[in-house]
């Protein structure tokens, strides 16, 4: 299969914000959409976005994952940037909708049907760097992915960065491309300099998250990662693995985890981390670089809890086994 997010279903579902008022979702092509070269997004980043995912089950029946998360989330990512507000309805019947159409398209677990609504400012202003756009474009976008990481499990090198910051620290809760942009510079020299896969962005001490992903520390059955507040984005694949750790007893602390207390623990026999995220899932990490020194995490190999926890929350979007907590929703035929 082509590389993860590079082949798009021809159609995608599009609506836009223009009057006070929004029109009837279509479906159009998904080959480009019309822009002013002077659209707000263009210059001054009023963008969001979404990533879930929708999974054929044995039965050939489909069934989308917590769509009602990303939905709320995207709804929280509009208001803090200001872009134009979207009831929940509209992005809900816009999934739905342009999932039937592609139902015969669903691949089979342990591929899915990525799904990618994007929200964009499309005023063409360019005197409006202070004041939000008074227009926008939502539209939905499918994407048939695979396994993320085709080729096995191998454990990620994380480079644990507390100096550089992802993002501004009022906008970590915001799925926004210009969080992006700014952790561009700090992944591509840890890539460089010490041959890192991602960054653990740890603001003075604090353990926070990668690039794109959730940080979960695994010791024994502890499980610990960051408490939600506003400097970082709150993972549907987090919430989904807490409540999963905890369905199986385990004790999952919430809390604020510094640099000095992962290092410590990192190094004890049986010590576990992973990265969380809609896409890769749960990826384990394997080792810490910390001023120029590796750390192993346990044994620097995928450790067996966090094996366990992901393949029970893939049984779960795959239909192999009881959705406990109402996560799964079925995609009708229109
Ligand atoms: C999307 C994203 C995540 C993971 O969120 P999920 O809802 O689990 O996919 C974590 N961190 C950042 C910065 C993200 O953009």
């Amino acid at each position: 299969m082509a590389a993860f997010g590079t082949q798009f279903m021809p159609n995608m579902v599009h609506t836009t914000f223009a009057e006070n008022a929004w029109s009837k979702p279509k479906l159009v092509s998904s080959d480009s959409v019309s822009l002013h070269p002077g659209a707000h997004v263009l210059h001054y980043a009023s963008t969001c976005f979404e990533g879930l995912k929708a999974f054929k089950h044995d039965d050939g029946s489909v069934y989308v994952f917590r769509m009602d998360r990303n939905i709320a989330r995207m709804q929280q990512s509009s208001s803090l940037l200001h872009l134009p507000n979207f009831p929940a309805e509209l992005l809900e019947k816009m999934i739905l909708s342009g999932l039937a159409e592609v139902l015969d398209d669903i691949p089979a677990p342990p591929s899915s049907m990525y799904i990618r609504p994007t929200h964009i400012g499309t005023e063409a202003a360019i005197g409006k760097a202070a004041s939000p756009s008074n227009s926008s474009m939502l539209y939905v976008l499918f994407s048939q992915v695979g396994a993320y990481f085709s080729g096995g499990d191998v454990a990620l090198r994380l480079l644990i960065e507390e100096d550089a910051m992802r993002c501004a620290a009022h906008m970590g809760m915001v799925k926004s491309g210009g969080n992006y942009a700014s952790a561009m510079g700090p992944i591509l020299r840890a890539k460089e300099q010490y041959q890192a896969d991602q960054v653990l962005f740890c603001p003075q001490g604090d353990v926070q998250e990668t690039g794109a992903a959730n940080f979960i520390l695994i010791d024994g059955n502890e499980i610990i990662t960051k408490a939600l507040d506003s400097s970082f984005l709150h993972g549907v694949t987090r919430d989904s693995i807490l409540t999963i750790a905890r369905d199986f007893g385990m004790d999952v602390q919430e809390r604020t985890l510094s640099v000095e207390e992962l290092l410590e623990r990192a190094g004890k026999p049986g010590c576990e981390a992973a990265l969380s995220g809609t896409a890769a899932v749960l990826a384990p990490v394997g080792t810490l670089i910390h001023e120029g020194k590796e750390h192993h995490i346990g044994n620097g190999e995928p450790g067996p809890t966090t094996l366990k926890l992901r393949k029970t929350l893939n049984e779960i979007q795959w239909g192999k086994r009881e959705d406990r907590h109402g996560w799964l929703r079925k995609v009708n035929k229109t």
